[in-house]
């Protein structure tokens, strides 16, 4: 998977792309990167990116001849990358985006900066539009960090043998069940019986019934479109009876 990003502050990715999991996987090969200085597309004297909105108003737009010029340079060597803006008035990203984006060649991120872009890059450049939440940022960077590490810890190899995306949180439409590591009792506080027991029959079990009983309690809208089987069904009706949930 190749990520381009598009920025007038390229440097702001250097630390978070080069460390931990993602830095494993840059130099193993598994994904590449490139952050490209949108000034380095800008013509004249004094490189302008941005200009006054037509019509009044406040704030600086990012103009168009610099940010269509980078697309299609970096598109002419990636012709297979998707063009993805970030914006807050973009489609939800959430972990079903991601695994979408992870079957993608390559993605090249416009970051914004100001109040935005003008318009006609949005209606003619970009496939994707994104945004991480309902807020608002002061640039496109931290959003395209946080889509481009989402997306690369499920693309093949890239978390190795001993961490795995498919027990995580939402990749079965549900929260995680809680975990505990040694040591087994801890200031008084212990670590429930089941997961000392041995019976991993009896430990699915248990962890199953935690994921539904956490989701119910700080996720009920998950539960709208999660795919549960007769006995989570059950299970659910039994603790939205005992309100079990509400303590979680
Ligand atoms: N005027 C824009 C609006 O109201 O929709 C907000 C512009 S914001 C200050 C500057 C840039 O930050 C945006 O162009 C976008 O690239 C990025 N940004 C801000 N919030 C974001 C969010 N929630 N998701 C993704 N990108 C965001």
């Amino acid at each position: 998977m190749n990520f381009d990003v598009i920025s007038l502050f390229p440097a702001m990715f250097s630390s978070p792309i080069g460390e931990s999991i993602l830095g494993k996987a840059l130099e193993r090969g598994l994904i590449s990167f490139e952050a490209h200085n949108l000034r380095d597309w800008a013509t004249g004297r004094h490189q302008v990116t941005d200009d006054a909105p037509y019509g009044g108003g406040n704030g600086m737009l990012l103009k168009p001849e610099p940010v269509f010029a980078a697309v299609e340079e970096i598109r002419s060597r990636r012709p297979a990358s998707k063009v993805v803006m970030l914006t807050p008035q973009g489609k939800r990203f959430d972990q079903r985006e991601a695994s979408e984006l992870a079957s993608c060649d390559g993605l090249i991120f416009l970051c914004g900066r100001y109040e935005g872009f003008d318009e006609r890059i949005r209606q003619n450049l970009v496939d994707l539009e994104y945004s991480i939440g309902d807020y608002v940022l002061t640039g496109g960077e931290l959003g395209a960090m946080v889509m481009i590490d989402a997306v690369s810890r499920l693309l093949p190899g890239v978390l190795g043998g001993r961490d795995s995306a498919c027990a995580d949180s939402f990749s079965d439409g549900l929260l995680e069940h809680p975990h505990y590591t040694r040591p087994a009792e801890f200031r008084g506080m212990s670590v429930p019986e089941i997961l000392l027991s041995g019976d991993h029959g009896r430990i699915a079990r248990w962890r199953r019934e935690q994921q539904l009983e956490r989701t119910l309690a700080r996720r009920p809208d998950l539960l709208d479109s999660a795919p549960l089987s007769d006995e989570d069904r059950r299970f659910l009706d039994g603790l939205k009876q005992s309100g079990g949930a509400s303590r979680l």
